[in-house]
């Protein structure tokens, strides 16, 4: 249910309510938009006497929502939530270019790789350093080394550093790194779900290998009730039946996601394509379809990666994307 306030509603009547409504058992969630503020409630609001609600002379309207996902929802929160990553601003406007080597190899790889997608106009920096690998005998990351390795990355460029956490027992390894990415194979690990919930951090959030919209945010809604607001939506392809491609790319999410959330909503080509060729088109095509950012992998000697060398960008080819990126936004602004 959402109750929707009068402009210029006083402080103390609002507070009043929001204890009557706390007093219910109900989680209140406050959205303070620039016109309007909306006061989503969390629980069983079977109870909740609508019309009475209604009645209230600092009420303007009274909704259910009929959603299972609420804090996710822009019913509860109409404006676009914008999440500052250490200055770096993403959603509502803000637009974010992140990349980086699949996996964090070496120091000289990964600061090299850094300040050529800095030059190009990247403004967050990508790498995993904890790798879910399909097969167990294949490279798995340097773990807390590659985490380090992506802090002197970060010192040489100044790009906030986004990496993958796999196990929540690795937390204590994350405390400084800017944004926690959780893998598509991980969009339904619940309970690190719920850990990320508790922590004040960015978290990127990818769609899971085949999961729904539906499915996706049910999975921020778990990090958001707990508390953790700031969730940054990834499409990376799903699997179908594309026998070329490494997934299919949904960009028709996009518009989707955005419709139904108030979350920022990126787009990962790289993994969705499989492809190094087919990542600029689809790139472009996410642009065009009003993403909030763009995560590519960029690798400075792609044939020799250790991780997804075929669908990685040279550093060269990034700058060129960037600049077709760069123009579709204004094209379409
Ligand atoms: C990644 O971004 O490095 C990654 C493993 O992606 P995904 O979880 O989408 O497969
Ligand atoms: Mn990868």
């Amino acid at each position: 249910m959402i109750i929707v306030l009068k402009p210029n509603t006083k402080e103390e009547r609002r507070k009043q309510l929001i204890d009557w409504l706390k007093g219910m058992n109900l989680g209140v969630h406050i959205s303070d938009g620039q016109f309007q503020t909306v006061l989503g409630l969390i629980g069983d609001t079977s109870k909740v006497d609508m019309d009475l609600l209604a009645s209230l002379d600092i009420v303007d309207t009274v909704k259910r929502v009929s959603e299972t996902f609420k804090c996710v929802n822009r019913k509860f929160h109409p404006d676009d939530t914008v999440i500052d990553v250490n200055g770096v601003k993403i959603g509502g406007g803000n637009f974010a270019l992140i990349a980086g080597p699949c996996s964090v190899e070496s120091e000289d790889q990964i600061v090299t790789v850094a300040k050529a997608v800095k030059e190009a106009g990247a403004n967050l920096f990508r790498g995993g350093a904890f790798k879910p690998r399909t097969s167990p005998y294949d490279f798995q990351g340097l773990g807390a080394e590659g985490i380090r390795l992506l802090k002197i990355a970060r010192e040489e460029t100044g790009l906030p550093i986004v990496t993958e956490i796999m196990n929540i027992a690795d937390l204590p390894l994350f405390e400084d790194v800017d944004v926690l990415q959780v893998g598509a194979r991980n969009t339904q690990n619940y309970d690190l779900l719920k850990e990320l919930g508790n922590l004040n951090k960015p978290i990127l959030l990818k769609r899971g290998l085949a999961g729904t919209l539906k499915e996706l945010l049910m999975s921020a809604e778990y990090i958001m009730s707990n508390g953790n607001e700031q969730v940054i939506l990834c499409e990376r392809g799903i699997r179908t039946y594309s026998d070329y491609m490494r997934n299919t790319l949904d960009l028709s999410a996009v518009p989707m996601l955005q419709e139904l959330s108030h979350l920022p909503v990126i787009v990962d080509p790289s993994h969705a394509t499989g492809i190094a060729r087919m990542v600029p088109p689809m790139a472009m095509a996410a642009a065009a379809s009003g993403a909030d950012g763009i995560m590519i992998e960029v690798h400075n000697d792609p044939i020799h990666a250790l991780c997804d060398g075929a669908q990685s960008l040279t550093p060269d080819e990034y700058a060129k994307l960037t600049k077709k990126i760069k123009a579709i936004r204004e094209a379409i602004a």
